[in-house]
């Protein structure tokens, strides 16, 4: 008998996820490998957040909490708000999920009927298309160019806008390209949404402290005409090497926050109580770390794009935020492996790599844009060194 819903035919495991169960399975057969599909940094929790932790748990903060979150979590994301991206929301406007991804599911799952469309900006986060699947919407994936950092034109989005138009899910910085839209490329997108007051926008902007050219602007602060329908989505999992605690936060209208926070009633009750006191810690406590980590990480990226950028067949423009870069690898398609296999599309590109060179990386297709890979540089400067000598040396056997 069929015990699965038919929906899970529609859905397939994370990439990503899928990723890091084969590297284990490889290390764990004692085979050496770089893994470079890290979506997570590499560093530990600040002392003092963890701290906050380990206080919350003597202290007997290990029960259920309400819906939205603690009040003292929803003040310091208040007040993160104002001091960096000078947006005011009171506190019926703010909601705490387990991580961001469960709050982007949720947004969706209040929000879709059968068929709904949701435009998704190409490459995406490998989660997007499957959780509006999930939710019986239909994903609208809009193509974007390399030539144009991967960012959608206000002619592209007004083309890709129906009346089923329900989201148009941003996120920037964009993972896997890195990609960040600046102050005049927001304000065309949104003077397009002003014009279709059937579409809300989401933007998921867990990597904004990762922002090594300018500093990050959120779209509301750019234009609040439509704040009314824009739903901010964020998390303290990059920005405070925070993955394992499952904290993130989402800030729109009051409508739409309730409704977020009456699924999760019914679904996961709140956050840990733990987590949420150590978010706060974070996110009101001393910013420095997070300063300091975007620091290393412009040093990692510069280093990979310029090792990368010697490899011949690989094209690696240098990304304005996140930790990701996303190499054009079409150079290397219809070449020959040593054992006699051509390289057909990127996911052939990914296996040569992983047998010859014992580097992991993940393939463009994936993310929706074939003929790339995406590598993550979060993780140390030796490691990133070794892997791309390596990944150099397997492409200069290529014929
Ligand atoms: N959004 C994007 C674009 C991501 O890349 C990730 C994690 O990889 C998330 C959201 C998930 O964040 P969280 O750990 O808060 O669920």
């Amino acid at each position: 008998p069929a015990y699965l819903a038919k929906r899970m035919q529609l859905i397939k495991p994370s990439a990503s996820m899928m990723a890091k169960k084969k590297v284990d399975t490889l290390r764990s057969e004692g085979k050496q490998v770089i893994d470079f599909t890290l979506g997570e940094p590499d560093l530990n929790t600040p002392a003092h957040i963890a701290q906050a932790g380990m206080d919350a748990i003597r202290n007997g903060y290990t029960k259920y909490t309400a819906t939205s979150g603690i009040k003292e979590l929803l003040l310091a994301i208040q007040a993160k708000y104002r001091r960096e991206n000078q947006l005011d929301f009171n506190l019926d406007q703010l909601v705490v999920g387990t991580g961001a991804k469960q709050l982007i599911f949720s947004a969706l799952s209040v929000t879709l009927d059968k068929d709904d469309e949701v435009i998704i900006p190409a490459p995406y986060w490998v989660s997007y298309p499957d959780m509006v699947l999930l939710n019986d919407g239909k994903p609208v994936i809009l193509e974007t160019s390399g030539d144009n950092g991967f960012k959608i034109t206000a002619e592209s989005l007004e083309a890709a806008i129906t009346d089923r138009t329900k989201w148009l899910l941003l996120n920037s910085p964009n993972n896997p390209s890195g990609s960040l839209y600046t102050e005049t490329e927001l304000g065309d997108i949104l003077d397009v949404l002003e014009r279709h007051p059937q579409v809300l926008l989401m933007i998921d902007e867990i990597y904004e402290h990762f922002s090594y050219e300018q500093d990050y602007v959120s779209p509301l602060a750019v234009d609040p005409a439509i704040r009314d329908r824009t739903l901010l989505i964020n998390g303290v999992s990059k920005a405070y090497a925070m993955t394992g605690w499952r904290i993130g936060y989402a800030a729109g209208p009051s409508f739409l926050i309730k409704a977020i926070a009456t699924l999760i009633s019914q679904t996961t009750s709140c956050a840990s109580e733990i987590s949420q006191k150590a978010a706060a810690a974070a996110l009101s406590g001393d910013q420095s770390c997070v300063r300091d980590t975007t620091a290393l990480y412009r040093t990692r990226r510069d280093t990979m794009v310029d090792l990368l950028g010697k490899v011949p067949g690989v094209t690696c423009p240098r990304p304005a935020g996140a930790f990701y870069v996303f190499p054009d690898i079409q150079g290397l398609i219809g070449k020959t492996t040593p054992q006699g296999k051509t390289l057909g599309n990127d996911l052939d590109v990914v296996h040569y790599f992983l047998d010859a060179a014992g580097v992991a990386v993940l393939d463009g297709t994936a993310y929706g844009v074939p003929g790339y890979i995406r590598l993550s540089f979060a993780t140390d400067l030796e490691t990133i060194k070794a892997g791309c000598e390596k990944l150099s040396e397997a492409c200069s056997q290529l014929k």
